[in-house]
């Protein structure tokens, strides 16, 4: 068994971590982990001479693992609080998670549309396979999938009282943690078994790598995984898995700050879409309509409202909230109109990069509301992006009055 969990650092900040987690495991004098292409490992000669090849090294085929997968998941075992894996997906993770804890009744959010093709896959396997949604009874269900934060929103869901409701049933809770990696969040400090992460997303962070990652409590599945994904060659590719060694020494730095100007974009664009509105004490100027009344609403965590208590959103996020928020217009002409014309956001899917992202997620899945876009916040700084809404606002708005004209 490779020991990947330096305890060294457990209590190090996540910055330190993501650095020297995986300090232990440098076998050569190199500073920066050297890319290695190479699919076999050379037998060491005590072995051949025993006539044992290979059965004790830890390295002799690719499949099975390499030197970057054991100082990716050496990393990712400290930041995350538990054992990882890696996979060549996020989709491929959560696919290894349900076979290995073979679900019969699946208790199933809203959330990535992706995941609920994982699950269909799963039960043309598995006939019989139950899915029940999240706030249904649990009796009789085995795994909790829940995403938190949850795509394409950011919102934020509270893992504990899931974590009660599946822990009395006897159910395992595995969290969908994409949306908010560490220092963000911690699921298994609110009671999670199982923690996926689409390493695509924040972990790669520069939308150059397809990855996932599953982080288990215990030992043992993690373990049972890795077995798997040995005989399936469903790991990572060597230079993706290079690339996530490389990019999770910025983890830290990269989602803090994007997490900071997510949430002031939010409230800059929040605070316009108010100020547009008429009340008893404020009459929008021709600037502030121009700018905010095309706005129908924001989404993300730090404007979320809950039916009871919201503490939780501070507890789960001790360091911020996803870089993630959506946007809501009247139409989906107007929605498509914004995402066209954003300069600083790129007009395509996916999340979690250095640049800011603008996605209509209508696109690829249908149940989507097509006057929303999600937006993930990159690293460009918080003044340009919110020059880049401000001009994008009101062109939407002089182009609306003009076509109202006509
Ligand atoms: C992207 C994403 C996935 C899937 O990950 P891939 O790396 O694209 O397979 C899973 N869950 C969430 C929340 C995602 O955003």
């Amino acid at each position: 068994m490779v020991e990947i969990k330096n305890p060294l650092y457990n209590t190090a900040a996540p910055s330190t971590q993501s650095i020297h987690a995986d300090g232990h495991l440098h076998a050569t004098p190199d500073v920066a982990s050297s890319i290695s292409v190479s699919t076999t490992f050379e037998y060491n000669k005590k072995d051949i001479a025993a006539n044992n090849y290979g059965l004790d090294q830890r390295y002799v085929y690719a499949r099975s693992g390499t030197p970057t997968i054991t100082k990716v998941e050496a990393t990712l075992s400290t930041l995350a609080e538990g054992h990882a894996v890696v996979f060549g997906s996020g989709l491929t993770a959560a696919f290894a998670v349900l076979v290995e804890q073979r679900p019969k009744k699946i208790a199933l959010g809203n959330g990535y549309f992706g995941i609920k093709n994982v699950v269909e896959q799963y039960q043309r396997l598995v006939p019989g396979v139950q899915i029940v949604g999240l706030d249904c009874s649990y009796s009789g269900v085995d795994l909790v999938w829940l995403e938190s934060p949850i795509n394409p929103n950011g919102e934020v869901r509270d893992i504990s009282s899931y974590a009660l409701r599946a822990h009395a049933a006897g159910a395992v809770l595995v969290v969908d943690s994409t949306l908010a990696p560490p220092p963000l969040s911690y699921p298994f400090r609110q009671g999670a078994d199982i923690v996926v992460h689409s390493a695509t997303k924040f972990l790669g962070g520069h939308s150059d790598l397809l990855a996932g990652v599953v982080v288990t409590r215990a030992q043992k599945p993690a373990e049972s995984m890795r077995a798997a994904r040995s005989v399936l060659g469903t790991g990572p590719g060597s230079l993706d898995v290079w690339l996530l060694l490389r990019s999770l020494r910025t983890l830290s730095v990269r989602v803090s700050n994007q997490s900071q100007t997510a949430t002031r974009l939010v409230a800059f664009l929040e605070n316009h879409r108010r100020l547009a509105v008429v009340t008893d004490c404020h009459s929008p100027s021709a600037q502030e309509l121009a700018i905010g009344r095309r706005i129908a609403a924001v989404r993300h965590a730090s404007l979320q409202l809950c039916a009871t208590h919201c503490s939780f959103i501070e507890t789960q996020h001790p360091s911020g909230f996803a870089p993630v928020f959506s946007i809501r217009f009247a139409t989906s002409a107007q929605a498509l109109f914004v995402a066209r014309h954003l300069q600083l956001h790129t007009f395509a899917t996916s999340l979690g990069s250095v640049e800011s992202l603008v996605d209509w997620r209508h696109g690829v899945d249908p149940k989507e509301d097509p006057c929303l876009l999600r937006i993930s916040v990159g690293l460009e700084s918080f003044d340009d992006l919110a020059s880049d809404w401000t001009k994008t606002l009101l062109a939407l708005d002089a182009h609306e009055k003009s076509s109202a004209k006509l």
